[in-house]
């Protein structure tokens, strides 16, 4: 073990948000204190939610504003001289952004805005002990760039001996150069995973040019040890989040309530994505490949934690459920004994029907699963690698299992198409009374992902900075390609689609219909689509259409074909799971089912639409589906 008298402070600025903690800063700092090296956390986004009001945050934070876009304020400290110059344009924006929805008529006016921001960044530079520490490290996510740049560039004028280091997504890889090559008073970047960098960094400074995934400038060059070394997962200590909560004991009752009651701990579970393939996402720049932690050590994690801080939400941190591990995972998570209430992401086509029961079970009350489109043409552009079908199913056993799924629409690909919206307006209408509506998303072309990569593939000519870019940074900072979002000119002109009138109508119809749901008096009369099974028979309630309510009643060979096509099933897998019906009888039921929108076809597949409710008292329904391949991943 080496001893140093390197004393370190790992910084999260705003803004990230507040109901998570950093789990940057307890990871690196778990990892270089069991190495005997001081280092203290600075989670400075709560006292910036502190100092902005917890709610107006929120709003600095969410849509329409998002934290990428809250970091306006802070080109005023790092580039001043091009604050004056935007600064009326920067009011513009920001009260564009705050006016498009009058839900947010209570947003701060920007000149309080602004003011507050003079607070905190007056608050930080006033009340941490820089002195104290040999190193800074600055933990970069999407909208922690422009401050972290403006303290940084504060410490090195007051204090040049301290050695400023960089890390996380924004500035990983050529980027990282990149930034090194502008910013004077960033000494290091760490690119890529940065617990062992860091180390290195406290140790060995001297010998920097050796240190793996280091970023260093040598002789008006920039360097880069571009390194495949990569940590085990369940190699790593289990993280203390006792600064965490210390700081948030010093900050107003409000950011302390909010934390208490929205509040979940992150647990990672993975690094990478095993999926790794869709064309807009830069998610994964980070990390060369995909890798797991052991289900026994997520426990561990989840025990140890949870009875040290008395917490039992949990958020777990990767960019998808485990791929093979899932099951396991959740079997464990039920026999913990504890009402835990867990958030993940996951990916749709990977988990069957029995899995959602298993997920609910397991604590699993929100998760966000990436839908991105109802347009099978649409996720093949994405290469998301789930057809439409598998899209719905994912929606439908969650909304059977009270399950929340948060999810996104992206839209306006460079290259999107009449047929993309189509398909999706002809989805929507089978689903949107009883299964909830989508976030809708402009996509945005990142730095790193395939769109990115290939823009000639996508129907771009070329790449300009976003224009919430031009306010942020000085055009000869951008120039050095330093920029994160981009705009696009097209190749081919393409035509508009009034994708937010689809989704506001959406979200209408399911605003009205859980209105009307709540009077209703029986929880069996508050679902709109839904079934219910009496042994030999099947009875169907459609209430999708109010003027012509339906009710469809199976007779036995149609109920096991309904039954059949509870999960997602190929023509085949119903023939196998329905013996005694010949093919022609089968594919003329399916047809019908079909035609009255109680099923939903996809190529050769078949998936049931009503829900599956099963109030108590209800029997268990057949487990015609045990046998169901899983993890059907299709491949575009
Ligand atoms: S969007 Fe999700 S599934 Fe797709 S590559 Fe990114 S992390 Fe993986």
């Amino acid at each position: 073990m080496h001893h140093t008298s390197a004393k370190v402070l790992l910084v999260a600025m705003p803004f990230a948000g507040v109901t998570i903690p950093s789990i940057q800063l307890p990871l690196l700092a778990e990892y270089l204190r069991r190495q005997n090296i001081h280092v203290d956390e600075a989670h400075l986004y709560l006292k910036a939610a502190d100092i902005y009001g917890i709610l107006q945050y929120y709003k600095l934070i969410s849509p329409p504003n998002d934290s990428y876009a809250a970091q306006l304020a802070y080109a005023r400290y790092a580039f001043p001289k091009h604050w004056r110059q935007v600064q009326s344009k920067c009011q513009s924006y920001y009260d564009k952004i705050n006016n498009i929805s009058t839900e947010h008529d209570d947003c701060l006016s920007f000149s309080e805005y602004i003011n507050r921001s003079d607070i905190f960044y007056q608050w930080v530079m006033d009340n941490i002990d820089w002195k104290k520490y040999t190193l800074v490290g600055f933990t970069l996510n999407y909208g922690q760039f422009l401050p972290s740049l403006a303290i940084a560039k504060y410490i090195k004028e007051r204090y040049p001996e301290k050695i400023i280091v960089f890390g996380g997504s924004r500035t990983t890889g050529d980027i990282g150069k990149h930034v090194l090559e502008v910013f004077d008073y960033v000494d290091y970047i760490v690119s890529s995973e940065g617990e062992e960098a860091l180390y290195q960094l406290c140790v060995h400074s001297d010998m920097y040019q050796q240190i793996p995934n280091l970023i260093y400038r040598l002789d008006e060059e920039i360097k880069w040890n571009k390194s495949q070394k990569q940590i085990t997962l369940d190699s790593l200590p289990i993280l203390s989040f006792d600064q965490f909560f210390t700081q948030l004991q010093t900050v107003s009752p409000e950011v302390q309530q909010f934390f208490q009651y929205h509040g979940r701990i992150p647990v990672e579970i993975s690094r990478g994505c095993w999926w790794n393939k869709c064309s807009f996402c830069n998610l994964n720049i980070q990390h060369a490949s995909y890798r797991e932690k052991s289900v026994e050590r997520i426990l561990e994690e989840i025990k140890a934690v949870s009875e040290k801080y008395k917490i039992l939400c949990f958020e777990l941190i990767g960019n998808t459920l485990p791929k093979k591990q899932y099951r396991n995972l959740c079997n464990a998570l039920k026999d913990l004994g504890k009402d835990i209430t867990l958030f993940v992401e996951a990916r749709a086509g990977q988990m069957s029907r029995e899995d959602y029961i298993l997920l609910k079970e397991a604590g699993f009350t929100t998760i966000q699963t990436g839908i991105e489109s109802f347009s099978s043409h649409y996720l093949q552009t994405m290469n998301k690698g789930a057809r439409v079908i598998d899209n719905i199913a994912a929606l439908k056993f969650c909304k059977e299992n009270g399950i929340n799924n948060v999810y996104n629409l992206i839209v306006n690909y460079p290259n999107e198409e009449p047929v993309d919206f189509e398909q999706t307006q002809n989805t929507v209408q089978l689903i949107q009374q009883y299964l909830d509506p989508p976030n809708l998303c402009q996509l945005r072309v990142l730095y790193g992902s395939p769109i990115y990569s290939h823009p000639e593939q996508f129907n771009i000519r070329s790449f300009h900075p976003a224009p919430i870019d031009t306010l942020l940074f000085p055009s000869e900072v951008l120039e050095k390609n330093i920029g994160f979002v981009f705009d696009f000119t097209l190749r081919h002109e393409k035509t508009q689609h009034n994708w937010d009138d689809l989704v506001q109508q959406w979200k209408d119809i399911r605003h009205r219909m859980t209105l009307e749901a709540v009077h209703q008096p029986t929880p069996l009369n508050r679902y709109v689509f839904y079934f219910v099974d009496g042994g030999s028979f099947i009875k169907i309630y459609d209430k999708r259409n109010k003027e012509t309510v339906q009710i469809f009643t199976l007779d036995a060979d149609e109920r096991k074909v309904f039954l059949g096509c509870l999960d997602v099933v190929s023509f085949e897998q119903v023939q196998r799971i329905t013996p005694g019906i010949p093919e022609y009888q089968l594919a003329a039921i399916l047809h019908s089912f079909e035609k009255n929108g109680i099923v939903y076809r996809e190529d050769n597949y078949y998936l049931s639409l009503p829900l599956s409710i099963r109030p108590p008292g209800f029997k268990k329904l057949e487990k015609q589906q045990s046998k169901l391949e899983t993890n059907i991943i299709h491949q575009s």
